[in-house]
């Protein structure tokens, strides 16, 4: 599965497919219209990063196309002071945009945040103590009670519980339960750590807080 760079700059099309690469993308390089939808029909594609200005037909266009066949993620590439654009791409379909020029780490993690949504994680069943839990389920078993987590609480607890007896970096957290890559400076993190732990009074499971590090989750007896 690669990422298809669909960018008719021919440098920044090779800057990006190389700086994926290095990342852990595979990507290619096309550079027109009609060769993304060509590539795009033999599929194998992860997602699509999509300049609008393309020179032979708008970017507009190869969203349409792409989407009546798959729901591949679009990160689509705009020039500033193209906001209507922009608009217009994510209303059809695209699942995110960035304004040129960018810094490489954006696309990135804009990338990465893009591709977490478009994929999640296989269905799995985590059981710690008395409480259990089943990927993409709202409802966690704690005790003999089923009670329902909204769903940054339920990525927070599974990301701990994943990692059970080892403590997540608040940093973590921020990025690989709700997905941001910088830290947006608020208590977002205690305050779903105080509700997970209210939803959890009882049971075996404790998170505790080891001060300066992060969280960690672990079973009491
Ligand atoms: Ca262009």
């Amino acid at each position: 599965m690669i990422i298809l760079v669909v960018e008719d700059e021919a440098r920044l099309a090779e800057v990006l497919v190389k700086g994926l690469g290095e990342e852990g993308f595979p990507a290619e390089a096309v550079h027109t219209a009609a060769d993304a939808l060509a590539r795009g029909a033999r599929g194998g594609l992860r997602a699509v990063v999509l300049d609008l200005g393309l020179p032979d037909d708008d970017g507009q266009n190869v969203i349409a196309a792409l989407r009546r066949r798959s729901d591949i993620p679009i990160l689509v590439l705009t020039a500033r002071d193209a906001v209507e654009q922009r608009v217009h791409a994510l209303d059809h379909g695209a699942d995110d945009y960035l304004v040129k020029p960018f810094a490489f780490e954006e696309l990135l993690a804009r990338l990465r945040a893009t591709l977490r949504r478009a994929e999640p994680p296989a269905r799995r069943r985590f059981r710690v103590g008395d409480v259990e839990l089943v990927t993409g389920e709202p409802a966690v078993q704690v005790g003999d009670r089923s009670v329902t987590f909204s769903p940054r609480e339920r990525a927070l607890l599974e990301l701990l519980v994943r990692r059970l007896d080892e403590v997540v970096p608040r940093a973590d957290i921020l990025r690989d339960a709700f997905g941001y890559e910088l830290d947006p400076g608020t208590n977002l993190v205690e305050v779903h750590i105080a509700h997970v732990r209210r939803k959890l009074a009882g049971s075996r499971l404790q998170i505790e807080n080891i001060r300066g590090y992060g969280y960690r989750a672990r079973e009491v007896t």
